[in-house]
């Protein structure tokens, strides 16, 4: 289902014109507008859903074979030495379009961009209490 006003959902089906390197009857894959590098790309279901919470598991696979195959594609075609995977859910978490998009982005070396976390000090209590949250 497309939704209404739902800018991606407009890209996806072909209704907005965009800059296509991939497409099937499930994805179309674009480059993004403001690239973090050069060939940064976005994985975009034709199928609307919100963010990784509410995607169908199966369109969830899918897109991360279809990762696979892009970004094997893309080191080769563009030269690339490095490539990061990242997919945002939520405001906090930078989602800036609400509706889901893998972001494919090549990486050169020294291109000048920070897409990892700066890591902080966890206590083994602070591990402990959350691995219980999580795993019980
Ligand atoms: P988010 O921050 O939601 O994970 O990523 C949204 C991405 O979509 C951003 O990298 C932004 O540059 C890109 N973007 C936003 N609007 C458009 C658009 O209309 N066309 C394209 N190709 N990319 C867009
Ligand atoms: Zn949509």
């Amino acid at each position: 289902m497309v939704k209404d006003n739902c800018i991606f959902c407009k890209i996806a089906s072909g209704e907005i014109p965009s800059a296509t390197i991939y497409e099937d009857e499930r994805f179309r894959v674009i480059l993004d507008l403001g690239p973090a590098t050069r060939g940064h790309a976005l994985i975009l279901p034709k199928e609307h859903a919100d963010n990784l919470y509410t995607l169908e598991e199966e369109t969830a696979g899918a897109a991360m074979k279809l990762a696979r195959r892009m970004a094997i594609r893309m080191r080769e075609r563009l030269g690339a030495d490095g490539f990061n995977l990242v997919q945002n859910n939520g405001e906090e978490a930078g989602q800036t379009v609400m509706h889901f998009h893998l972001h494919l982005i090549p990486r050169y070396k020294d291109d000048g961009q920070h897409i990892l976390w700066e890591p902080r000090k966890a206590s083994a209590e602070e591990l402990e209490e959350t691995r219980k949250q999580i795993a019980e």
